[in-house]
C-alpha cells in the first residue's frame, strides 16, 4: 500500500469493473480518462477491495453463469445490500433487474426494475441517438447494441432517461445506476464522470487507504 502525498487531501476511491465477460476493459478507460482509480474484478477479494462496481455490457447469459461459477453471485448480492454503488450498462442492466424477460437464469436482481432483453429486435440490432438525460446539462450521445429497455420501474426508481417514443433506457435507484446503452463506447465521460461522484458520496474512503 503506497502512501500518498501530503498535498493529496481527496483520496481517489477505487472502483471496480466486473470482467468475467463483456467491455470491461473500455470502463476501466475510461474511469482512468475520469481520474478515478480502476481494477477489473474477478475475485471475492477484488470484489471486496472496491468502493464501486460497474458490471459491463456484454451477454447477460454468459455474466449471470459466470458470476455463480466464480462463487461472486452471493457475495456481489451481499455487497450490493450493504451499500455499494453499482452502475450496470446493458447485459450489466439485465443483471441489476429485478425481474427480465427471456434470462435462462436468475439476475442479481438488486434493482426494482423488470428489463426486457433485446427489447429492439433482430431489425435494428443497434443504432445511436441523442438522449436527455437527468443530471446532464447536454444531450447524450448514446450507442445501443442489441439493447435492453427498462418496462418498469418500482416507485423508488428514479428515471434519468427516455427515448423519443417513452421508452426509459436509464434509471437510478439510490446507490443503484442502470443505463441500457454503452457510455464507455463513446469519447464523452460524463456518465463515468456521474457514477465517479456517486461512488464519492456514498463510500467514504478508509483512513488505512489515504
Ligand atoms: N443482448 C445482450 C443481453 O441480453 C446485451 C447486449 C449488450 O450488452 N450490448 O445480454
Amino acid at each position: 500500500m503506497t502512501s500518498s502525498s501530503p498535498s493529496d487531501t481527496a483520496p481517489r476511491a477505487l472502483l471496480g469493473v466486473l470482467a468475467l465477460q463483456g467491455d470491461f476493459a473500455e470502463h476501466i478507460a475510461a474511469l482512468e480518462a475520469c481520474g478515478a482509480r480502476a481494477v477489473e474484478v474477478r475475485t471475492l477479494a477484488q470484489l471486496h477491495a472496491v468502493e464501486g462496481l460497474i458490471i459491463p455490457g456484454g451477454e447477460s447469459t454468459t455474466i449471470a453463469r459466470l458470476l455463480i461459477a466464480f462463487d461472486l453471485m452471493e457475495p456481489l448480492r451481499q455487497r450490493i445490500r450493504e451499500g455499494l454503488p453499482v452502475w450496470g450498462t446493458c447485459a450489466g442492466a439485465i443483471m441489476l433487474a429485478s425481474e427480465v424477460t427471456n434470462l435462462d437464469r436468475p439476475p442479481i436482481a438488486a434493482m426494482d426494475i423488470t428489463v426486457e432483453r433485446n427489447a429492439f429486435g433482430r431489425q435494428i440490432d443497434s443504432f445511436e441517438a441523442d438522449l436527455e438525460i437527468r443530471g446532464l446539462d447536454e444531450p447524450f450521445h448514446a450507442v445501443f447494441i442489441r439493447a435492453p429497455v427498462i418496462i418498469r420501474a418500482g416507485a423508488g426508481v428514479e428515471v434519468l432517461s427516455r427515448l423519443p417514443d417513452g421508452r426509459i433506457v436509464a434509471a437510478r435507484e439510490g446507490r443503484l445506476l442502470a443505463t441500457a446503452f454503452h457510455p464507455e463506447l463513446t469519447a464523452d465521460r460524463r456518465m463515468h464522470a456521474l457514477f465517479v461522484r456517486m461512488v464519492q458520496e456514498s463510500a467514504p474512503v478508509p483512513a488505512e487507504r489515504r
